[in-house]
């Protein structure tokens, strides 16, 4: 994709050009003309010249004395000295005593660089000056911010203009996404043959609106409509309308949709729409501007004439902020989904992306989607990249799968810490704590299984983590996997308790995570007897983290932190009985775990299931 800017300079760049000229003139060129003819020479040469009788003109001024050779083809200059005789002297020489004109320019050449050209200069600046403060009240704002603005060097507020080229994005280069890509394709057929749809009199859908949460594509699948349908593609920011001064961005929207029209059929994206598009409310000290810019998007695109071919994409990850009104049909009546990819969407991401790197050739790229639950789009293409330098790093020259590896691990958890302290007392606390967590996921049913657990610190400050993968993308979520869960998040604490009668602060990501799950179960799953299938909780911000607000009584909410403390503490107690019950493995495992510090899944596995052997051998 090629970016084409169209070139506005700004008033100040104007200035500074005409101040230049200025200056070059003054400093170099003036003196120069003025000067052309004349050599400085000492007073001994004017006595000497006399003395040869070598004198033409002479002229006596104030403060210097200008004379010529006898056949006045040289004029020199030099000071005055007390020197009363001189006059004398020169007129036995034969001097000429008359004024000497200098300047050998003629006079009209001397006006032009003196006089016309200055004025041009000026002209030129005041014209231009003038023709922007026109074009801004043309625009609609008023004069004075036009000034303000030109002269800040900030004019510019065109949408980019986009167009096709070679490397142009495509569709094929937007991988999984296949409901979005099938509902923008039509947009594309729409915009290259509208005979067709007029024939049967469907009209172009006039907005579609991409949501979903960061990182999934969004505009990547505008920049590959833009590639696919080969029109002029607009593209501007939300962000860009908001302006410091009331009026302009209205102004942009309005010019955005001039050149738009001017240009169709072609396709203007606004992206991040929610910076303009946020629901209008009474509240005290709104933003006019924003209110301004909103009301104008609002009728412009009512106004423009669909048959012509104008689509607007928009992309946002706060859908549930935008104005009604934006949303109503006939503006965005198009609503596209854009989700986090599941697992094969995860792997053809990995594909596509991993075909710009060199990659060993026994990769599993679907074993690291099934590694990567929940990563988006531009997470995939960070763990590829991460792989690519750390096969570098290594002075490979292929990235193996060890790369991708230890590449998703980075992005979950951050870089390995180079020298982190660590004693051993704590690296062993570590090892039982990971460990902890490992065996009350695998001694329970309906977990998923161990894949892998480190105790090498991260920059992240996470000691060691458990990594525990499903073998299928989940979306039901049953009460008994839950509080598993749960249960799992307590293990790593119940295991220190067990083992060294104490414990650390290492279990404050895991209180936090199970207090949130728990939580959730009571208030918005519907999964507590007391309050049944109650809501307690409305989630606002799906997209970006879901913040939840609680809906209900003080009183409520004291009941439900009760419960809430009872159902973690439970799994607390659960968590500690299955895992005193299993002793041996956990010694025998945190003891492997301390010496290799990283062991995989299957390990685990094997380990856990040498121990239970013996045990029963034993009994
Ligand atoms: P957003 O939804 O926040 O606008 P972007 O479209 O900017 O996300 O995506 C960021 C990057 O993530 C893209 O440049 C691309 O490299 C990668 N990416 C995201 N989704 C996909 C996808 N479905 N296929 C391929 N690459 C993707
Ligand atoms: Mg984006
Ligand atoms: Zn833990």
């Amino acid at each position: 994709m090629q970016e084409m800017k169209t070139p506005k300079k700004s008033l100040l760049y104007y200035c500074i050009i005409a101040l230049l000229v200025l200056a070059v003139l003054n400093i170099f060129v003036f003196p120069l003309l003025q000067d052309m003819n004349i050599q400085d020479v000492g007073y001994n040469v004017l006595m000497q010249m006399t003395e040869q009788k070598n004198i033409g003109q002479v002229e006596i001024k104030d403060d210097e004395i200008l004379f010529t050779d006898r056949e006045n083809k040289q004029v020199y200059r030099t000071g005055k000295m007390d020197d009363p005789d001189l006059t004398n002297r020169l007129y036995a020489a034969g001097a000429d005593f008359r004024s000497i004109t200098v300047n050998e320019m003629s006079p009209l050449v001397y006006f032009l660089i003196s006089f016309v050209l200055p004025t041009a200069l000026f002209g030129l600046f005041g014209w231009v000056l003038y023709r922007q403060i026109k074009k801004r009240m043309n625009d609609g704002a008023s004069p004075m911010n036009s000034l303000t603005f030109g002269l800040g060097g900030m004019g510019s507020g065109n949408a980019k203009v986009y167009v096709k080229s070679a490397d142009g994005i495509k569709f094929a280069d937007v991988a999984g996404e296949e409901e979005a890509k099938d509902l923008l394709r039509e947009i594309v057929e729409f915009l290259h043959d509208p005979g067709k749809y007029k024939e049967i009199g469907a009209t172009l859908p006039k907005g579609a609106l991409l949501s979903g949460p960061p990182g999934t594509g969004k505009t990547l699948l505008a920049k590959a409509v833009a590639g696919e349908a080969e029109v002029p593609f607009f593209s501007i920011s939300g962000s860009e309308f908001v302006e410091m001064f009331v009026g302009m961005g209205a102004a942009k929207v309005r010019d955005l949709f001039k050149q738009a029209n001017d240009k169709a059929p072609c396709i203007v994206f606004i992206d991040e729409i929610d910076a303009i598009g946020k629901r209008r409310d009474n509240t005290l000290g709104g933003n006019d501007e924003r209110e301004q810019t909103l009301n104008q998007l609002l009728t412009e695109m009512d106004g423009f004439d669909s048959s012509k071919g104008v689509v607007i994409l928009a992309a946002t990850n706060r859908p549930e902020a935008l104005d009604p009104a934006l949303l109503r049909p006939g503006r965005f009546d198009r609503r596209i989904p854009v989700e986090l990819p599941d697992l094969t969407g995860r792997e053809a991401i990995l594909r596509v992306h991993a075909k710009k790197i060199k990659t060993a050739p026994d990769v599993d790229l679907a074993k690291i989607a099934r590694t990567s639950p929940g990563a988006s789009g531009a997470d995939l293409a960070n763990i590829v990249n991460e792989a690519a330098l750390r096969a570098v790093r290594n002075g490979r020259k292929a990235a193996i799968q060890e790369d991708f590896e230890e590449s998703i691990e980075t992005v979950i958890a951050g870089y390995r810490k180079k020298n982190a302290i660590m004693s051993d007392k704590e690296k062993m606390i570590v090892a039982y704590h990971e460990v902890g967590h490992a065996l009350v996921a695998a001694l329970q049913s309906h977990s998923a299984p161990v894949e892998k657990i480190t105790i090498i610190p991260r920059t992240s400050g996470a000691l060691g983590y458990t990594m525990q993968v499903d073998t299928a993308d989940k979306t039901l979520l049953t009460k008994t996997e839950l509080l598993n869960k749960i249960a799992t998040f307590t293990g790593g604490r119940s295991a220190e308790e067990l083992v060294f009668g104490d414990y650390t602060t290492g279990a404050s990501n895991d209180i936090e995570q199970a207090t949130r799950l728990a939580r959730a179960m009571i208030t918005r799953y519907g999964m507590d007897e007391d309050f049944d299938m109650t809501a307690l909780e409305t989630v606002s911000n799906a997209y970006l983290g879901g913040d939840s607000s609680l809906v209900c009584s003080p009183e409520t909410q004291t009941q439900i932190d009760k419960a809430t403390a009872e159902l973690v503490k439970k799994q607390h107690e659960k968590a500690k009985t299955i895992l005193s019950e299993n002793m041996p493995s956990l010694h025998r495992i945190a003891k492997f775990l301390y010496e290799k510090e990283t062991i995989s899944g299957e390990e685990f596995m094997e380990l856990l299931k040498e121990t239970e052997k013996k045990a029963e051998n034993r009994a």
